[in-house]
């Protein structure tokens, strides 16, 4: 396998449990992350749950008790969806947010139970070759061998370009700025344990408490013209992101008052097609190498997660691995070309003006509501195991 993110690590673990020896190459020289906050919905914490970590997950996940879409300068709700125990209740598995370091150290740790799985860092995988009898893959640690090559090695995969080509990221007209903000940099600024999207002309504004409540996590998306980089520790200037949300409701004000300045991050958005054909001979893509979504759904690691159990259980079936990945690919693709589509979409709807944005409004409780429940409702495994009558 190549590539330790969110998609990787689940994927090592699901491997394991289903009886997998995994070999997993690493670029970076340890298990670091970028990006500060994420949110795990119920289809992907079910996943996590039914891989054994649910008790490590709790430690160190926060559980907000709604998410709340306001109005960008006055605050008024426009559209209000429990989470908390309504949404355990109602989707049979919780709803999360994390610190991106702390999922990682949960996957990390639990893949370091499993004696079947080696996790080699500082192992940049530079090409692949198929084999007969599997594939051949040279790193910046050595050469590896295996029967097939898992690649989830994230947005800018090297292996989706060597096997498909470039991707041909096509830049959004969007840039979103990151930061993460201590609640004790806070003086009274009203920050509740709920999901906050902030809807404005031409921008958005998420907030929500991570770190059992000592931090909040900021993606803030507004329209830019032009842009190059798409990567989530350029740095960006304080000051523009506070010209970006002038007028904007006091409480963000505060937030961005309170940042580091040297914390604050900017990055593209880039768009890229979906992929005909997910897998080549032995090698398969996974997660956002194969699949990449933009963030206004905040379903890429979900997509990741529910990726590696359904290609685990493909791969568990006694047939070829082209039988194997033809199902996975099957199973899978219906859900991820969804997500894709209805996260391009929301981008239009978050930054309506005028008559569109009347109509959003008094929509939104309702098509929120449909959505999530079509999200977050999914059981990814089961699906995957009903396919092969298990
Ligand atoms: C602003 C923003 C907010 C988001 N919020 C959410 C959210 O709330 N919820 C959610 O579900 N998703 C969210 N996402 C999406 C989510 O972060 C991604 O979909 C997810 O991280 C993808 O996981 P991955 O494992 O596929 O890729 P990655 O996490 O990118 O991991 C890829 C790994 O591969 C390694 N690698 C790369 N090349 C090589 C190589 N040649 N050799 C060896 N290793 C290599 C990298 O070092 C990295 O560790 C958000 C995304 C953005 C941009």
């Amino acid at each position: 396998m190549v590539g330790a993110g969110v998609g990787g690590l689940t994927q090592a673990l699901a491997l394991a449990k289903a009886g997998f020896e995994v070999t997993l190459l690493e670029a970076n020289e340890s298990l670091t992350t970028t990006g500060a906050g994420i949110q795990l919905s119920p289809n992907a914490t079910r996943i996590l749950q039914r891989f054994g970590l649910a008790d490590s997950l709790a430690r160190v996940a926060d559980s907000p008790q709604q998410v709340v879409c306001r109005h960008w300068q006055t605050g008024a709700p426009v559209s209000i969806q429990p989470l908390g125990v309504v949404a355990a209740t109602r989707f049979g598995a919780p709803y999360y947010h994390l610190l991106r370091a702390d999922l990682i150290d949960v996957l990390a740790e639990a893949i370091q139970r499993e004696p079947s799985v080696t996790l080699h860092c500082n192992a940049s995988v530079r090409s692949v070759v198929q084999i007969p009898e599997g594939v051949e893959v040279d790193s910046s640690a050595g050469t590896f061998h295996g029967d097939v090559l898992i690649a989830a090695d994230g947005v800018h995969s090297s292996l989706r370009e060597a096997i498909f080509g470039e991707a041909n990221a096509r830049f959004t007209g969007q840039a979103a700025w990151r930061l993460l903000v201590p609640r004790s940099a806070l003086n009274d600024c009203d920050v509740p344990a709920e999901t906050g999207v902030w809807w404005g002309p031409g921008k958005h504004f998420v907030a929500y408490p991570v770190n059992q409540g000592r931090s909040v996590n900021c993606v803030c998306v507004v329209e830019a013209k032009q842009w190059t980089e798409e990567s989530w520790t350029q740095k960006g200037r304080a000051q523009d992101l506070a010209e970006d949300f002038k007028g904007w409701h006091p409480n963000l004000q505060g937030l961005i008052a309170a940042a580091d300045p040297a914390e604050v991050r900017q990055w593209a958005l880039l768009d890229r097609p979906t992929l005909d054909r997910w897998y080549s001979g032995r090698v398969v893509l996974m997660g956002d190498a194969c699949h990449p979504s933009l963030p206004f759904l905040a379903q890429g690691a979900a997509m990741a997660i529910e990726d590696a159990e359904v290609l685990s259980v493909c791969l568990a079936e006694d047939i070829e691995p082209a039988a194997a990945f033809r199902a996975y690919q099957r199973l899978r693709q219906p859900r991820t070309d969804y997500v894709q589509r209805a996260s391009r979409r929301n981008a239009g709807i978050f930054h309506a003006t005028g008559l569109k944005a009347w109509a959003r409004d008094r929509l939104a409780p309702w098509a929120g509501d449909r959505v999530t429940a079509k999200l977050y409702r999914f059981d990814a495994g089961r699906l995957a195991r009903q396919h092969f009558n298990r």
